[in-house]
């Protein structure tokens, strides 16, 4: 059996959990909080790195810090998971779907400023498989328009777009650490602030709405209730269990780097045979093997092969379904143009085993498996 996804562990997490539950304090903002904090200030251009319950409450977060109400409108690819759109429905606001480019699975940046209205209040660019958006061109229309940029990084830490880190790049960005991500805590995320003013007011809506944050660090002598907030700290055994992947982040980086070009690599005759497509990674990106997808002609074919992986105990499996197509996206949100590549690209997509600690003969077996296929 090759499971699609193994979540990663190097082996000091017990040993960092262990430490957090001794030393008596394992609700959120401790030791091991701080340092992860401190860890994705230090190796991204960020002001303020927080670590969040999940990705998807970094992007309520900074929903709700860009101030969007009822009527606002967020500019998005349909090609992306739901929570890329729910912080933003769970504000009143309406998610705008744009087509993505078939090339990079990306938003097309050349169809943003068609779909901007006077509603229209921040663009959520999606680094999908860690590879990153044209954001040179994004961050221009942005401020152009006066509009937030609000990188929906869940799959992109330590990715770059010309040497700038993703989710340091917009105003707000947003990382996940689901098991699923290249760095894991079970469940949890980040939200990097790109300009200091918002640090304070990020702090009381990630802690209830309380300047509790204040009152730790002694700037007040008790804490109170200033404003609008939820519950956004993770526990400090989550944090320490990613800590311990975060010292060893270039470790977890090279070996999936390694699956990544193999993969890439044993791949490529069956791509200049024409029998499938290939991950585009353009120049000026440097990306972290998150992801390895192929391309398959269409939706029959995926299905038949990822049924004849499944029987030879190989775990390959599609990825989103569209969401101006699903039952919730098309209650909130519209689709702004023509849907040329979204549901059809997404329909040949097929991604393969891709986790910390692959065995390179088993990428072997998996890609000899896909050639057997072709063959037969
Ligand atoms: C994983 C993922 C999320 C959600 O992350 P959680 O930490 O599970 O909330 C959001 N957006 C994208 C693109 C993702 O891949």
């Amino acid at each position: 059996m090759i499971p699609f996804n193994v979540p990663p562990c190097v082996g000091d997490e017990i040993q960092y959990v262990s430490q957090a539950i001794k030393k008596h304090r394992i609700s959120g903002d401790g030791e091991f909080t701080k340092r992860c904090n401190k860890w994705f200030e230090d190796n991204t251009a960020c002001a303020k790195a927080l670590l969040t319950t999940s990705c998807t409450h970094a992007t309520e977060m900074a929903a709700i810090l860009a101030e969007i109400k009822p009527g606002d409108e967020v500019i998005m690819p349909a090609y992306t998971f739901v929570s890329t759109a729910d912080a933003f429905v769970l504000r009143g606001a309406t998610p705008v779907f744009v087509d993505i480019r078939p090339d990079t699975m990306n938003i097309d940046e050349q169809l943003i400023e068609r779909a901007i209205t006077d509603k229209t209040k921040a663009i959520v660019p999606v680094h999908y498989a860690g590879v990153a958006c044209e954001m040179d061109t994004i961050m221009d229309i942005a401020k152009r328009h006066n509009l937030f940029v609000i990188e929906d990084a869940a799959q992109a830490v330590k990715s770059s777009y010309k040497g700038q880190s993703l989710g340091a790049i917009g105003d707000f960005g947003c990382y996940s650490f689901h098991e699923t991500k290249n760095y894991s805590m079970g469940e949890g995320g980040a939200i990097l602030i790109k300009d200091k003013s918002y640090i304070e007011r990020a702090e009381i809506i990630r802690e209830k709405g309380t300047n509790r944050s204040k009152f730790y660090r002694g700037e007040i002598d008790k804490y109170t209730w200033v404003d609008a907030g939820s519950s956004y700290l993770p526990s400090e055994m989550n944090a320490a269990y990613l800590y311990a992947q975060l010292e060893r982040a270039d470790e977890i980086y090279d070996d999936r780097m390694k699956s990544w070009n193999k993969y890439y690599k044993t791949l490529t005759p069956l791509k200049e045979k024409g029998l499938l497509d290939l991950p585009f990674v353009p120049e000026e990106c440097v990306h972290n093997a998150h992801m390895f997808y192929i391309k398959l002609k269409d939706i029959e074919e995926r299905t038949s092969l990822i049924s004849c992986l499944k029987e030879r105990g190989i775990g390959a499996v599609f990825h989103y379904i569209p969401l101006h197509t699903a039952p919730a996206g098309k209650r909130y949100g519209r689709f702004d143009g023509e849907d040329r590549f979204t549901t059809k690209e997404s329909e040949r997509l097929l991604r393969l085993p891709m986790y910390y600690g692959l065995k390179e003969d088993d990428i072997e077996i998996i890609c000899n498996n896909i050639e057997d296929y072709f063959n037969k």
